[in-house]
């Protein structure tokens, strides 16, 4: 199948084309740092540096005594996303530490050594986002969701999929590594016996820009980034078995992860910490429990290509957002992946120009 054009290889996932809900973006490039709607204002960003250090959780010098916290604020257990203001005064409730629940059930535990983070789900039936920046400075943790099920059958609103190699949109995360940067990762087998085939495959194809968009196989020029398999890693990735992304341990770790607690529809997850707009580290793990990979040979009916799963998940490693809407269903980010489709293992225009905004070429 590797032959076939991309645009009609993914022909089969048209059908079931996603219309994700909160479609802010159907149609519209985004491009560098632009965030997924209001919830992210470039404020929160833009020009803060982090220091790094380990926060004491006590109010910053200069706010009002600590005030009655907010009903939605409750000890212990997870806390809504929905329920709370975009914007979170530290003051009111210090959620550093505090397990936080997203969009389609999508769940992180909000860093307390000062980096901020998000989190991706691709599922069987759509995707999610969770954003969670954290400025201690401003005294203010911003929490952002996204996210959106496929549909059963046409949506409102279709939009026939533009071609792969014709459709340039893309969206970035707040964070990328350094350019010119190296992203040593560490690899996770777990007990499953899954190879690290198409895992190293997946992070290749999307440092090295690899399309059907061309007769050469890749785009001509890749994005300055780097990566390296650094050998197996001795943790599973910070990514626990509810698919929530967990404390961060300063090693990136990729690789098969049982999650007995995730979604029954959860094929893979990835977590990404940043400090100010730069990548500190990214986690990824594709569902080693209950869920059948294609890694081999002829796809057997009903399984998933790990490596176009992992492709898309490179692209998170790398800073790339979810594209959302029918039109955009060719992109490698497209937040949906029908079963015995390798088409995302290779990038579409979209994802490269993508990945050229936020590194430039090599
Ligand atoms: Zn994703």
């Amino acid at each position: 199948m590797r032959d076939f054009p991309r645009a009609a290889r993914r022909a089969g996932a048209m059908a079931a084309a996603t219309a994700l809900a909160g479609t802010a973006f159907s149609g519209t490039a985004f491009s560098g740092t632009a965030f997924g709607g209001t919830v992210f204002s470039s404020t929160v960003f833009s020009g803060t540096v982090f220091s790094g250090t380990v926060f004491s959780g006590t109010a910053p010098a200069g706010t009002a005594p600590p005030r009655r916290p907010p009903a939605w604020c409750k000890p212990g257990g997870t806390l809504s996303a929905r329920a709370m203001p975009q914007r979170v005064k530290i003051a009111d409730c210090d959620l550093r530490g505090r397990t936080v629940r997203g969009a389609n059930g999508l769940v992180a535990v909000v860093p307390s050594d000062g980096t901020s983070l998000v989190a991706h789900e691709i599922r069987t039936d759509g995707g999610a986002e969770l954003r969670i920046a954290v400025d201690p400075r401003a005294g203010e943790i911003t929490v952002g969701t996204d996210g959106g099920r496929v549909p059963q059958g046409r949506p409102r609103g279709f939009r026939a999929p533009a071609a792969a190699c014709e459709d340039g949109v893309h969206r970035a995360e707040p964070s990328r590594w350094p350019k010119g940067a190296t992203v040593q990762w560490r690899y996770y087998a777990g007990t499953a016996g899954l190879p690290v085939e198409p895992i190293a495959k997946a992070i290749s194809n999307m440092v090295g820009a690899r399309t059907d968009c061309n007769g050469e196989g890749r785009f001509a020029v890749p994005p300055d980034v780097g990566e390296r398999n650094a050998g197996q890693a001795d943790r599973a990735p910070n990514i626990t078995g509810g698919a929530t992304c967990g404390n961060r341990d300063r090693v990136n770790t990729f690789g098969w992860h049982a999650m007995p607690d995730a979604g029954r529809d959860v094929l893979a997850a990835s977590c990404t910490w940043f400090d100010g707009p730069t990548t500190v580290e990214t986690d990824m793990a594709l569902q080693a429990q209950g869920k059948r990979w294609w890694t081999s040979g002829s796809c057997p009916a009903g399984s998933y290509s790990a490596e176009a799963v992992a492709t898309h998940e490179a692209g998170h490693v790398l800073g790339l957002a979810h594209v959302e809407g029918t039109e955009h269903e060719n992109l490698t980010m497209a937040p949906s992946i029908a079963s015995c489709d390798d088409g995302p293992a290779t990038l579409a225009k979209g994802d490269y120009d993508g990945l050229i905004a936020l590194y430039g070429g090599r």
